[in-house]
C-alpha cells in the first residue's frame, strides 16, 4: 500500500519507518521544513519525502493518509484529500494496527504524562515487559520498530484520537476533561469532550474504561461507553489502603492520577506490595509542580507545564503556604473565575510574565493584591525574591502557553530553574 504521510516530525517519520517495516510504501509530505535530524533519518532509510509544500498529485495516489497530530483537520490538503475519498488516520491508528501487545491508552486535559509515567513505573517495578510512549515521547509507530513488548502504555492526545478508526485499547483511561485547546474545537467544550471520549469508542464489553468520576461532562457521556467502567474520584484517596506520600505526587489531582494508574495495574494483577513500592520510588518529569529549591525557608516551585486554568487550580490548591504567583503568557481563551477564591485566600503577590497581561489584570485587578508586570524570567525572579519572607512559596504556574516569550514550556521552566539556582548560589 502507498501511505501518504502528512507531517515530517516524530510521528510522521515513525509512521514512515513502520510502513517500510510492514511492507507499505511511505511518502512523507511536510508543508514546512523538516527538522534536519528527521530528514537525515528519512534519507538514510530511502523514504521518499518532500518539504516546503504538498504535492497533491502524489498524495492523491495514496491508499491511506496518515496525519500527524500537529496538522489540523481543516488544513486545505487534508480537506482536499478527504474530498477525494481518501481515508485520513492518525499515527496512533496506523501503529495500533500492527501492535500485538496489550494497550493502556491514557488521555485527559491534564495529568496524561504523570499518569502514563506512573502506570509504566508500577508495571516496570512489578517486572512486567512494558514500554511507554505516544504523546510524551517516542510515538507508537517508532516503538514498534523495536522488538515487541507485552504492554504498551500510551499517552494519547485528543488530536490523535480524532484520527482513529479501529483503535481499541484493552484499558483506556480518561482522567478529566476541562477547557483546553478550545481553539481547535470551534470554542465548543462539548466537541472537545467528545474527542476525548473517542478513546473508548471501539472498546467492547471485555475492555476497561477507567475515568475521573468527578467530571460532570464525562459522567454525562458514559452511555457511549461499552467497556467495563471503573470510576476514580478524588474522594477515593487511600484506595485499598494504598496511600500516596511521594512529593512527586503532591496535591489532590495527583491522587486521581495515581488512582487511575492503580486501577489499571490491578487489572493486570500487579500486587499491592509492588504498587506500594513503586509509589514510593516514582519520580515524575520536570516542570510539573517540581520543587526546585528551598532558599531561606522559601520553596521555589516550577509548574511551567501548567498551561491551562485547571492545572493552576490544583497547583494553588496543593500549596498551604502564602504564594507569590508567577503567571501569564499566551492566553488560550482562559476563564479565570475558577481561580478567584483560591487566589484570594492564598496568593500574596502576582507577577504577570507575558507580552499581553491585560486579561490577568482584568480578572484579578480588583482584588487587594499586589501585582507586577515583567517580560523576563530574570526580573520575575528578582521581584519574587524582593517580596518573599520565610514560609512563603514562589510558584511558576502560568495558566498560559509560553510562545510569546519562550520557545516552549520547557524553556520557560528551565529559565526559572536556572534563575533559582543562581539565587541559591548567591545566598550560600
Ligand atoms: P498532561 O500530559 O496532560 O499535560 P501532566 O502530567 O504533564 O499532564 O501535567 C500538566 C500540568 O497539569 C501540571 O501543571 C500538573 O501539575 C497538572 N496536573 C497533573 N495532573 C492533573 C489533574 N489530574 N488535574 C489537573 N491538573 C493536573
Amino acid at each position: 500500500m502507498l501511505i501518504g504521510i502528512i507531517g515530517g516530525g516524530e510521528s510522521g517519520v515513525g509512521a514512515a519507518l513502520l510502513a517500510l517495516k510492514v511492507g507499505d510504501v511511505p511518502f512523507v509530505s511536510d508543508y514546512g521544513q523538516i527538522n534536519p535530524v528527521y530528514r537525515q533519518n528519512l534519507i538514510e532509510n530511502s523514504v521518499r519525502f518532500e518539504e516546503g509544500g504538498h504535492n497533491f498529485d502524489i498524495l492523491v495516489t495514496s491508499d491511506l493518509i496518515v496525519k500527524s497530530p500537529g496538522v489540523k483537520d481543516n488544513t486545505p490538503i487534508v480537506l482536499t484529500l478527504k474530498a477525494q475519498g481518501l481515508t485520513v488516520i492518525s499515527e496512533l491508528e496506523y501503529g495500533a494496527r500492527y501492535c500485538n501487545g496489550k494497550i493502556i491508552a491514557i488521555t485527559g486535559s491534564n495529568g496524561k504524562t504523570t499518569t502514563t509515567n506512573l502506570t509504566h513505573h508500577i508495571l516496570m517495578t512489578a517486572g512486567l515487559d512494558v514500554v511507554k510512549g505516544g504523546n510524551l515521547g517516542t510515538c507508537l509507530c517508532s516503538l514498534l520498530l523495536e522488538e515487541s513488548h507485552d504492554i504498551y502504555v500510551l499517552e494519547v492526545s485528543s488530536f490523535q484520537l480524532e484520527g482513529i478508526v479501529r483503535f481499541r485499547p484493552d484499558i483506556s483511561i480518561l482522567i478529566n476533561v476541562t477547557p483546553d485547546h478550545l481553539d481547535r474545537y470551534a470554542y465548543n467544550f462539548d466537541l472537545y469532550a467528545d474527542s476525548k471520549m473517542r478513546i473508548s469508542m471501539n472498546q467492547m464489553p471485555d475492555d476497561y474504561f477507567i475515568y475521573g468520576s468527578d467530571s460532570d461532562i464525562i459522567n454525562s457521556k458514559l452511555s457511549l461507553v461499552n467497556a467495563i467502567q471503573i470510576p476514580v474520584s478524588v474522594e477515593d484517596l487511600g484506595i485499598d489502603g494504598i496511600s500516596v506520600r511521594n512529593p512527586f505526587l503532591r496535591g489532590r489531582h495527583n491522587k486521581v492520577n495515581a488512582g487511575c494508574a492503580i486501577e489499571a495495574v490491578q487489572l493486570l494483577d500487579v500486587s499491592d506490595d509492588h504498587i506500594k513500592k513503586a509509589l514510593s520510588t516514582f519520580k515524575n518529569d520536570d516542570h510539573r509542580l517540581q520543587t526546585v529549591a528551598k532558599i531561606n525557608d522559601v520553596e521555589w516551585i516550577n509548574d511551567s507545564k501548567a498551561t491551562n486554568v485547571d492545572a493552576v487550580f490544583y497547583a494553588l490548591d496543593a500549596i498551604e503556604d502564602p504564594i507569590v504567583w508567577i503567571v501569564g503568557g499566551v492566553d488560550k481563551g482562559n476563564d479565570y473565575s475558577q481561580l478567584l477564591e483560591l487566589v484570594h485566600s492564598k496568593v500574596k503577590l502576582m507577577i504577570c510574565l507575558g507580552v499581553d497581561n491585560q486579561k490577568l489584570i482584568d480578572a484579578f485587578g480588583s482584588m487587594s493584591l499586589e501585582m507586577y508586570q515583567t517580560q523576563t524570567m530574570e526580573e520575575a525572579i528578582d521581584i519574587a525574591d524582593d517580596h518573599v519572607v520565610g514560609g512563603d512559596v514562589v510558584l511558576l504556574s502560568p495558566a498560559c502557553a509560553s510562545f510569546d516569550l519562550f520557545k516552549n514550556y520547557k524553556d520557560r521552566g528551565n529559565q526559572f530553574v536556572s534563575g533559582v539556582w543562581k539565587l541559591l548560589r548567591k545566598r550560600r
